[in-house]
């Protein structure tokens, strides 16, 4: 497949899907701003963007999205709220995951007093480390044991990969290094 063919979909109902957007039509990459469940149905992979994962998961309800994302079968990259969306549990009644990836996510973790704070992620696939955005961002817990750090900070597994799902605490997007997105692009969807 060719990165011509490839068409990415970045769920857009909330928060920052324009910039995984913008990144991903530097890579190359043909995109859909996904605004209806079907949509996803024509994409070879799917994005849930960072925002605010209680407005996210009442609109997957309202918009009736979250069947279709439960039973979809092609590589999905999760980014802060899309992290805490695709996993098992948060620790808030109002979000209502979509457990497909076993893990647990504790939102706002980094506490009040350091809302936003850019940090050098160690990458297992790369030496130079990413410079990555992290904007109350949760933090993984209880992994299960097919799930493989992909990056930390000081010992905090901030990417993860769990089948053909990657989630990342942080924002890939808002930098201008492209190898997360690359990652996915390369090790995920072109199997
Ligand atoms: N704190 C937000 C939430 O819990 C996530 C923040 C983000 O996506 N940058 O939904």
């Amino acid at each position: 497949m060719s990165l011509k063919t490839i068409t990415i979909g970045v769920l857009g109902l909330q928060g920052s899907f324009a910039r995984h957007i913008a990144m991903l039509d530097k890579l190359g990459v043909q995109t859909i701003q996904i605004r209806y469940p079907e949509e996803i149905d024509n994409c070879d992979g799917l994005i849930l963007p960072g925002g605010e994962s209680t407005t996210i998961s009442k609109l997957l309800d309202e918009m009736k999205f979250r069947d279709r994302i439960q039973k979809y079968n092609h590589p999905m990259f999760g980014t802060c709220a899309g992290a805490i969306l695709l996993s098992n549990n948060s620790d808030n009644p109002h979000v209502k995951t979509l457990n497909r990836v076993p893990i647990n996510t504790k939102r706002n973790a980094y506490g009040r007093q350091v809302e936003s704070f850019i940090a050098p992620v160690e990458l297992s696939f790369d030496k130079k480390p990413f410079n990555a955005v992290f904007i109350r961002a949760p933090k993984l817990r209880q992994l299960g044991k097919e799930v493989t750090a992909l990056g930390t900070i000081n010992g905090e597994i901030v990417l993860v990969q769990y089948e053909n799902i990657l989630l990342s605490t942080f924002h890939p997007e808002l930098t201008d290094d492209q190898r997360i997105h690359s990652y996915f692009i390369k090790q995920l969807i072109r199997k």
